[in-house]
């Protein structure tokens, strides 16, 4: 069953780790309820765990897989009205599995931080560690570059008889050599 939160309006399957459930049958629970909501509501009216305090569920194992149910006792009592809950869904949002668990650096999001000033300070070390390391890359290319002319060099004046086997090694290019 598909089913909208009439209080966020937010739909089963478009955040993650939210559970949907129904108003409570019996009259006096559904009675604090609709208090709580303040709305008119239908009967397949469904609120979302987000207005649930954490104390409010229960988890039981079913198959194999760890389901949330609500105690008899709860009631909806959290971001009631609709400012409250974009932030709060923006949150359970960040809670997914695969926002969670970022497999490398450049995964990272805004999300993944406790304050967006966090954020720009590792954005920008990362920014700045992958300009270096670019620089770096460049560098090592040069330099192979010039150590593969002065290797070729080394040969060419030994096949010559420019170069003695002492000057080749005292070179440490030959193939023998430490470079
Ligand atoms: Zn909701």
């Amino acid at each position: 069953m598909v089913s909208d939160c009439c209080v966020c309006k937010v739909s089963q399957g478009v955040i993650d780790n939210v559970s949907f459930h129904s108003f409570p049958k019996n009259d006096e629970r559904r009675e604090q309820w609709l208090k709580s909501v303040n709305m008119t509501v239908s009967k397949k009216s469904c609120v979302c765990s987000q207005h649930f305090r954490e104390t409010d569920f229960i988890y039981k194992v079913v198959g194999d897989s760890v389901r949330r149910f609500l105690k008899q006792t709860a009631c909806p009592t959290l971001s009631l009205d609709n400012n409250s809950i974009r932030k709060n869904s923006e949150e359970l949002n960040f809670d997914t599995k695969r926002v969670c668990n970022p497999r490398y650096m450049g995964d990272l999001r805004k999300e993944h931080f406790m304050s967006e000033s966090v954020y720009f300070i590792v954005k920008k070390y990362y920014d700045e560690t992958q300009k270096k390391l670019n620089t770096l890359h460049q560098k090592v290319n040069r330099l192979q570059k010039k150590f593969n002319t002065m290797e070729e060099l080394t040969k060419h004046l030994k096949s010559i008889g420019l170069l003695s086997d002492e000057t080749e090694e005292a070179l440490q290019v030959g193939p023998e050599g430490h470079a």
